[in-house]
């Protein structure tokens, strides 16, 4: 038993520090479902199950370094080796349906029932309902119960680490609960994207088809992964039409709503406007105690109530990193088995990566931080003029805003001047644009990150 804690302990270490160096795209696609199966030789040697031979392919060849160097970080250096190993996933040990069969849609021949693009993590037993959630938790509800007749589509949106996942994925686990029959389809854009172009180079474009069309409920997350795929967009809009027509479900996720979606079609659009959008907030302090709470009951860890206040005064924007910095917390004691006390936790926390600090990055010193770097003045950066100087600075303000804080469009807007949340998309597009494409932006970037965290 020991070992099962070690084994999720260390698979959690690894995977905080690989989202770091991924984009949340390929960090989900890729990972998603991945986990220690066991440890052997002593710890020595690493088998990974991996839900299908796609993934495993993937990592072997594009992330085996990385996997093996965070191994190795959380192990002390212990680790050897490293074995991936397609297996019935998690989701198979439970009680509950055999599910889903996104499997079939790529390359290698596996185990038929293997594949489903469900989370055991996810569920609604274990995601806490704030007021910043609350309609979308009761839209979900609503879809459960009324299968493809209340809200079709649902669309979900919200700022990154709020849930959107975990609602989704708690909606497929809730229908299939009821009734293990139905056929449940978990997706995300971007695996719906590599599938298709998969499909389309082996001919196999048919399957696709009639895998996505030919089921009851289709579940799709970070839809905005299909920005400025074109035939992508088109393949998904028949998918869509198709499943529609004959009232299945459809539940979609986004970081913003559909029309804020840049390069969408806008026929695509109108269909995802069709039903009901629901935005989830980022929770308040009393609901961040009560998911930490939440969380340490499940992990049957015991942390006094100053520390978990702490914690949830601190980390305020994002779930995801609350739950990190409790999983880096827990981490720690099972290593060194010493009573956690405030002291201690603030260390752990000063010694973590960026992404909890990010969480502490307020508005106000991100904009003085950026005035400063390109020395204009604070009043500047909300002012009317239009000049080049200070269009910039304002630019990569929202740009940051958005990346480091995670704050909402309309926030940006607001913060910056009272402009308009599209402006406020308008700069986040462009810069990260300007990142990808000009050396001198990039490296602007960091170093206002890097003022930003010293
Ligand atoms: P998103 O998809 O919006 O980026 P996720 O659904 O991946 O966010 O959530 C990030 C993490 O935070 C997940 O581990 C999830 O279980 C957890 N989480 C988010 N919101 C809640 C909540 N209201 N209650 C419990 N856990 C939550
Ligand atoms: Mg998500």
């Amino acid at each position: 038993m020991v070992e099962e804690v070690d084994k999720q302990e260390i698979w959690n270490i690894v995977l905080s520090e690989l989202e770091l160096l991924l984009s949340k795209a390929n960090f989900k696609t890729w990972f998603q479902n991945t986990y220690i199966s066991q440890l052997q030789d002593n710890g020595e040697t690493v088998i990974v199950g991996v839900p299908n031979n796609f993934s495993k392919n993937w990592l072997e060849k594009k992330y085996h370094r990385f996997i093996l160097e965070a191994l190795q970080g959380a192990t002390d250096n212990k680790v050897k080796k490293v074995i991936y190993k397609v297996e019935a996933a998690i989701l198979a040990k439970e009680p509950g349906p055999e599910t889903i069969y996104i499997d079939k849609l790529v390359p290698e021949k596996v185990p038929e029932s293997n594949g489903h693009g469900l989370n055991v993590r996810y569920t609604f037993k274990n995601f806490i309902v704030g007021k910043g959630s609350e309609l979308a938790y009761a839209a979900c509800q609503a879809v459960i119960k009324q299968l493809g007749k209340k809200y079709n589509p649902l669309f979900i949106y919200g700022g990154v680490g709020l849930g959107k996942t975990h609602l989704l994925q708690a909606i497929g686990h809730a229908i299939l609960e009821k009734n293990p029959k139905i056929k449940v389809l978990c997706t995300n854009a971007e695996r719906f994207t590599n599938e298709f172009i998969w499909a389309i180079g082996n001919g196999t474009i048919n399957k696709f088809k009639e895998i996505y069309r030919g089921v009851d409920v289709l579940l799709v997350d970070d839809i905005q992964f299909m920005a400025g795929k074109e035939r992508t967009q088109e393949e998904f809009f028949h998918t869509f039409n198709s499943l529609h027509q004959d009232g299945q479900q459809i539940v979609l996720t986004s970081d913003r709503t559909p029309k804020d979606i840049p390069a969408l079609e806008d026929r695509l659009i109108s269909r995802l406007e069709w039903g009901l959008i629901a935005d989830i907030a980022p929770p308040d302090l009393e609901t961040r105690l009560a998911i930490l709470k939440a969380k340490c009951q499940e992990r049957k860890c015991n942390l006094n109530e100053e520390i978990l206040q702490y914690l949830a005064t601190h980390i305020q924007r994002n779930v995801r990193e609350l739950e990190g910095a409790l999983n880096k917390l827990i981490a720690y004691y099972e290593f060194h088995r010493t009573e956690l006390d405030l002291s201690v936790v603030k260390n752990v926390l000063a010694s973590l990566d960026t992404r909890r600090k990010k969480g502490l990055i307020q508005v106000k010193e991100l904009i003085e931080t950026v005035a400063n770097f390109y020395g204009i003045h604070v009043s500047e950066m909300a002012g009317i003029s239009r000049k080049r100087e200070l269009v910039v600075p304002r630019q990569v303000a929202m740009y940051l805003m958005r990346e480091e804080i995670g704050a909402s469009f309309p926030l940006i807007g607001k913060e910056l001047g009272n402009r308009d949340h599209t402006t406020a998309m308008h700069a986040y597009e462009k810069i990260k644009e300007g990142i990808q494409q000009n050396s001198r932006t990039k490296q602007e970037i960091d170093l206002i990150k890097q003022r930003l965290y010293n």
